[in-house]
């Protein structure tokens, strides 16, 4: 059977801990992780082409120019994208892409890509949110504040979503599997299989 690539999204509020839990997702189960696009400065740690390609704003704009992106958002005065070749190579060779892209980029996403599955990642609670943002200590509280605000907007896009998943402190295998029995599930969709329903419906014409 041909495998078919399948797109996975996964939002969730800043501060929730999707980096860790998409990361570990590519070390456990080998599914390729797109590395996005963004004109935000590097924070302390973060690697040019691991953890984003850190652009100019003049760069990224003659990227958009380029077709260059599958989609492109700007989140807290910067701009974020997903560059396109990757993705449509990785999809070519039948693989399992988590893009971990905010609301804007991933409602794009799902009008491109139909199959996509769009996963929400949160916290158990506000309060929890709050304490993991100011915990990480890479951000100014001026910062933290903008980005609390765009969690309050970015809630009201929840319902856009497939699913819901939560990532409680110290369970980050449970939620890891739960992401992983979303994808092996979502990869039996019929509609997800055309090509091979293809396959079958020929391998059989001449029973008809
Ligand atoms: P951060 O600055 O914390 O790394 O990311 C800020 C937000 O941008 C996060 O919600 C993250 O998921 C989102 N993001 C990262 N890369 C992309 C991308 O390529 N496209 C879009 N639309 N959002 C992205």
């Amino acid at each position: 059977m041909d495998k078919k690539g399948m797109l996975v999204v996964i939002s969730g509020f800043s501060g929730v801990g999707k980096g860790t839990v998409s990361r570990a997702l590519v070390e456990k189960y080998g599914y390729s992780l797109s590395v996005s696009a963004t004109t935000r400065q590097p924070r302390k740690g973060e690697v040019d082409g691991k953890d984003y390609y850190f652009k100019s704003e003049e760069d990224f704009l003659r990227l958009i120019d380029y077709n260059g992106f599958i989609e492109y958002a700007q989140y807290v005065e910067h701009y974020y994208g997903t560059p396109r070749k990757f993705v449509e190579d990785e999809l070519a060779a039948g693989h399992v892409v988590i893009l971990e892209i905010e609301v804007q980029g991933a409602m794009k996403i799902k009008e491109q890509y139909p199959n996509a599955v769009l996963l929400f990642v949160t916290a158990p609670s506000i309060g929890e949110l709050k304490a993991r943002l100011e915990g990480r200590g890479t951000e100014e509280a001026a910062v933290i504040e903008k980005r609390m605000r765009r969690a309050a907007e970015e809630a009201e896009s929840i319902s856009c979503y497939e699913y819901l998943v939560c990532n409680e402190d110290g369970q980050l295998e449970k939620c890891m599997d739960t992401i992983h029995s979303i994808i092996e599930k979502e990869s039996c969709r019929v509609s997800a299989q055309a090509e091979f329903v293809k396959s079958l419906k020929e391998g059989l014409k001449d029973y008809l």
